[in-house]
């Protein structure tokens, strides 16, 4: 990151290893936990196997319980448990919306609480998972942007959401078997509360978790992360992760995304534009999700459908249109269906797809951009939201 870059400098980072007692395996990148395995006293030339069947038990099987890991001996299996913690986080409540989308609130320490909400769809189903309780950002059209940020999410809580909407889904192989079914939990987006990017190595290390061929085993095309805009660490995105990458565009000048996505005063479209160029390559993957909230009579005209296409020319693209999602005290309307419509037919006749994002969940307020955790409730004045509007 930049050192001037201005927003994020007061997330608080949590320690990586707890300052006090035992240690949580979760979260820890294969060559930590064979790190801490040796600490413990592991012989050297040991760790890698041990460290090949402890993740094989957390992450393919979903064990929490080092007494059921058979192929351990008793007494290895009696000192992990005296050293180490399976630890995800406690599922607070669960509220599963009329069209079976699913919205968990779990807790984590510190009792913070973040939210995570499972899409099912036809033949697979996405995870939405947060990275942060909160957000430094202060985006004029979302929820989770007047929520003050707490702090970071560890990989541990990151990972940690993967498992237990596994473990609602009921989805955990039986050890030692390899199922043959389509899986519930598909796919992976980082699109709930949180800027991923202001939270990078922990929101890294999880997705490796979440990609390694021997555990929850999804390929690096079936997780998207999404960025409002941080520039610098875009590169580093391709390099380290090499996910898919959806980036919040939500307008075509800098006069209007300075209002909505107030990064842009850091970072402005032309220094994103010249970012999200050399993703693909650098990523070897496909195309990049341009996302853009549709709000009424704010961004949503033909002139801005035509800017916008003339802006990404040459990216390999999608653009995503998200009907804008209210909450309450929001100060934008939703862009009528008609709107939409045209918006989208520019879009797509200027060769990019451009689908619309169907809400799911709103009965519960789990659609994109309504997170915000039942701890954090107190909002922001309407007049600060407008104020940060620019209205
Ligand atoms: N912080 C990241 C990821 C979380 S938001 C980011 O901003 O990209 C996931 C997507 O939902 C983003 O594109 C965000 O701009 C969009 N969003 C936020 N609030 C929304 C709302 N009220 N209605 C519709 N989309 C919204
Ligand atoms: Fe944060 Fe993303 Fe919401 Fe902006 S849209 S406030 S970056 S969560």
């Amino acid at each position: 990151m930049s050192a001037t870059a201005p927003i994020t400098q007061d997330v608080m980072t949590i320690p990586r290893k707890q300052a006090e007692g035992p240690m949580n395996l979760v979260g820890l990148t294969r060559d930590a936990m064979r790190a801490a395995l040796i600490a413990e006293g592991t012989p050297e030339k040991q760790a890698k196997m041990r460290v090949g069947q402890i993740w094989q038990w957390i992450y393919q099987w979903g064990t929490r319980d080092f007494a059921d890991m058979t192929n351990l001996s008793k007494a290895f299996r009696a000192e992990l448990a005296e050293k180490f913690v399976i630890e995800v986080p406690e599922v607070v409540t669960k509220q599963v919306s009329e069209d079976g989308t699913r919205k968990y609130l779990v807790r984590i320490a510190g009792g913070h609480e973040v939210e995570v909400v499972y899409i099912p769809e036809e033949g697979r189903g996405t995870l939405c998972v947060s990275s942060q309780v909160g957000c430094t950002l202060t985006c004029s059209f979302c929820h989770t942007g007047t929520q003050k940020l707490v702090r970071n999410l560890t990989a541990a809580e990151i990972i940690g959401q993967v498992m237990v909407a596994r473990d609602d889904l009921g989805e955990w192989p039986v050890p030692g078997t390899i199922s043959e079914a389509p899986r519930l939990l598909s796919n992976i987006v980082l699109m709930g509360m949180g800027e991923p990017l202001y939270n990078f190595e922990n929101v890294r290390d999880a997705m490796k978790i979440a990609m390694d061929p021997e555990g929850i085993q999804l390929s690096r095309r079936r997780i998207t992360l999404s960025t409002s805009g941080v520039v610098p660490e875009i590169a580093r995105t391709a390099e380290e992760i090499g996910c898919q990458l959806a980036v919040s565009f939500h307008a075509t000048t800098d006069e209007v995304r300075n209002n909505l996505v107030p990064i842009n005063k850091r970072w402005n479209i032309a220094e994103l534009i010249e970012a999200l160029r050399a993703y693909p390559r650098v990523s070897n993957s496909e195309r990049i999700t341009f996302e853009y909230v549709m709000l009424d009579g704010v961004n949503d005209s033909d002139a801005d459908a035509y800017r916008l296409v003339e802006l990404i020319r040459g990216i390999p693209a999608k653009i995503n249109l998200i009907p804008f999602n209210e909450w309450p005290g929001a100060p934008y309307k939703r862009s009528s269906n008609n709107r939409i419509r045209a918006f989208s037919e520019i879009v797509y006749q200027a060769g990019y797809a451009s689908p619309v994002r169907k809400p799911r969940g709103e009965d519960i307020m789990a659609a994109c951009g309504q997170l915000k955790s039942a701890t954090e409730r107190e909002r922001k004045s309407r007049k600060q939201i407008e104020a940060d509007a620019g209205m």
